[in-house]
This record gives C-alpha cells, sequence and structure tokens, in this order.
C-alpha cells in the first residue's frame, strides 16, 4: 500500500481563504476588523522567523497586526504591564506571547495574565479547563490543526482507537480532549509508555508528537491507519541540515492509509488556525454568530 498524502499546505491555503473571506464579511456588516497582537521577547531565530510569518498572514487575511517586541533583558514586570494594555486595547481581539520566554520570565504567570477571551494560543487556564470540560473555548492552535487534517480523510472518528505519542501541554494534552469530543477512544503515550510500538499498532488515528526523530517506523503502524505527523526535527543532512518529523515517512507510507508529510502537513495548519481563532474571538466578543465550519 502507499498512503494518502494529507497536502497540509493546500488545506491550510484554503482555511486561509475561508478566514479571510469572514474578515471581509465583519467588516462589511459588523465594521470589526480582527485585530493579532504578538508579542516576541528577545531574538530567539526560530521565533523571529514565526512572528514575521505570522504578521504577514495576519494581514493577508485582512486583519490588524500589531507587532510588540521586547529586549531579551525585559522584565517580567514590563510584560505583564504590555499584556494589560493589549488585554484592554479594544483594536486587539487576540493575543499571542511567542514562547519560549527569557529565563527570567515565568511563562505560567503571563499565561494566567492573558484575558482569556483573547487568548488565541488557548493555553491559559480558563481555555484548558472550558475545553476539558467540553464549554466554548479558544483551544490550541496545532491541535485543531491535525484534527482538521485527519477529518480530510475520515468524517467521523466515532469508535475510532486514536493513539496520541506525546502528553505536552501545547500539542498532546489538548488533542486528547478534541478526539473524545469526536467520540475516539483515545490512548495517550509518553515517554514511560512500555512497549511503545505494540500501542501505536493499535491505532486507526496515529498523532505523533514527540520530538524524536523518525522514531515512529513502518512496523508501528496499523495497515491503512491515518497518521497524523506533528513532529519538527531539525537533522544533519547531506551539506545542511534539513528537517524531518517524528514519523520514518519513506516506511511509514508503505504500511498507513494516509500520512502528512514534514514540512507540508501539520506546520501550515498552526498559523492558519491562530488567524481562525482570531475570528472566533473577534465574533464572540462582539456577540456575532461564529462561522461555521471554521
Ligand atoms: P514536548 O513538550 O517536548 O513533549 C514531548 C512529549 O513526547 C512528552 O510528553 C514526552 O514524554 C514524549 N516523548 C518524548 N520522547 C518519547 C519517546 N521516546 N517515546 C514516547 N514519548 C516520548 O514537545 P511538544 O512541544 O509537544 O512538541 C512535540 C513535537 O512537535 C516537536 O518536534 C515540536 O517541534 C513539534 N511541534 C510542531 C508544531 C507545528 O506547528 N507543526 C507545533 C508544536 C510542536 P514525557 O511527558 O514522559 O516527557
Amino acid at each position: 500500500m502507499t498512503a494518502r498524502i494529507i497536502d497540509g499546505k493546500a488545506i491550510a491555503a484554503d482555511l486561509r481563504a475561508r478566514v479571510a473571506a469572514e474578515v471581509q464579511r465583519l467588516k462589511r456588516e459588523h465594521r470589526i476588523e480582527p485585530g493579532l497582537a504578538v508579542v516576541l521577547v528577545g531574538a530567539n531565530p526560530a521565533s523571529t522567523v514565526y512572528v514575521r510569518s505570522k504578521g504577514k498572514q495576519t494581514a493577508e487575511a485582512g486583519m490588524t497586526s500589531f507587532e510588540h517586541k521586547l529586549p531579551e533583558s525585559a522584565s517580567e514586570s514590563e510584560l505583564l504591564a504590555l499584556v494589560q494594555t493589549l488585554n484592554t486595547d479594544p483594536a486587539v481581539h487576540g493575543i499571542l506571547v511567542q514562547l519560549p520566554l527569557p529565563k527570567q520570565i515565568d511563562s505560567q504567570k503571563i499565561l494566567d495574565a492573558l484575558d482569556p477571551a483573547k487568548d488565541v494560543d488557548g493555553f491559559d487556564p480558563v481555555n484548558v479547563g472550558r475545553l476539558a470540560t467540553g464549554l466554548p473555548a479558544l483551544t490550541p492552535c496545532t491541535p485543531l490543526g491535525c484534527v482538521m487534517l485527519a477529518k480530510t480523510v475520515h468524517r467521523s472518528f466515532e469508535g475510532m482507537e486514536a493513539v496520541i505519542v506525546g502528553r505536552s501541554n501545547i500539542v498532546g494534552k489538548p488533542l486528547i480532549q478534541l478526539l473524545l469530543a469526536e467520540n475516539a477512544t483515545v490512548t495517550v503515550a509518553h515517554s514511560k509508555t512500555r512497549d511503545l510500538p505494540a500501542v501505536t499498532r493499535r491505532a486507526d488515528l496515529l498523532f505523533a508528537a514527540a520530538g524524536r526523530a523518525e522514531m515512529v517506523r513502518g512496523d508501528w503502524i496499523k495497515p491503512g491507519a491515518t497518521v497524523i505527523d506533528v513532529g519538527i526535527n531539525r537533522v544533519p543532512g547531506a551539506g545542511k541540515s534539513r528537517i524531518v518529523g517524528d514519523v520514518a515517512f519513506d516506511e511509514v507510507s508503505q504500511v498507513a492509509g494516509a500520512i502528512t508529510p514534514v514540512p507540508g502537513g501539520v506546520g501550515p495548519m498552526t498559523i492558519a488556525m491562530l488567524l481562525r481563532n482570531t475570528l472566533v474571538a473577534a465574533c464572540r466578543r462582539d456577540g456575532i454568530a461564529e462561522p461555521a465550519g471554521l
């Protein structure tokens, strides 16, 4: 078998176009222009690239992009003051503080200070709790993207065996809630799981989010399974380094029914979902019906 490739780049482009169309509708019918504020502290090269890309895609979707850059030496109280200003700014519907933060700043304190109605990353305790209890929430972007990709293969996950490898707060744990809400039977594996291949072989839906280059092998896969590879790992290549996922793509694509590539799978979905969350936050603030199907 050769797996169908789930084209995250194209699916993300389609989502961004649908968000942009809804943004135009909000402007036309309600005179609202959704605004996303992104805060970068320091000059971590990967974070700087992400922030630039977020700003560009925000503007392309017709939203206002606010960028705030603080020096690497910024104090926790400076960042907290900026968060408070953004919390009360009516032009800002979504706030994203780019992680990781410099070591003098307690990230959890910053997440706790975000207005939950504006936390488009969905990492604050209120949104985490709302998601876990089945209430409307702003949900972390990468897990939302994973579910949307798997939904291009299966209209329903009801009764399916879903296995998540990784239990981080930003990927694995929110995925548990999203998959349970879709009536999948969910197993979560982590670094202490015994006989991981035996666990992953049960999966109709496998989500690999361990941050371990090409760890998931062909013989870990149930034939025909859908495999969503969240991993982004830089490994040495011929001459310069290259990016690989947590899944050994060549082997696994011989067994799986559908698979996301790295790059070009989950990665592009994350920013597209951030734009989607900003649009949702703008609608909710003003009591406007949220666009269906996003
Ligand atoms: P993380 O916080 O480091 O968590 C990794 C998880 O994987 C942990 O729960 C860990 O278990 C588990 N794990 C590590 N080694 C394992 C092993 N050998 N067997 C089984 N489980 C193992 O990572 P993360 O932030 O969730 O990110 C995971 C990957 O996704 C990374 O490659 C990251 O770059 C990528 N990512 C991609 C996107 C995107 O937009 N595409 C977004 C976010 C993250 P313990 O809990 O026991 O330590």
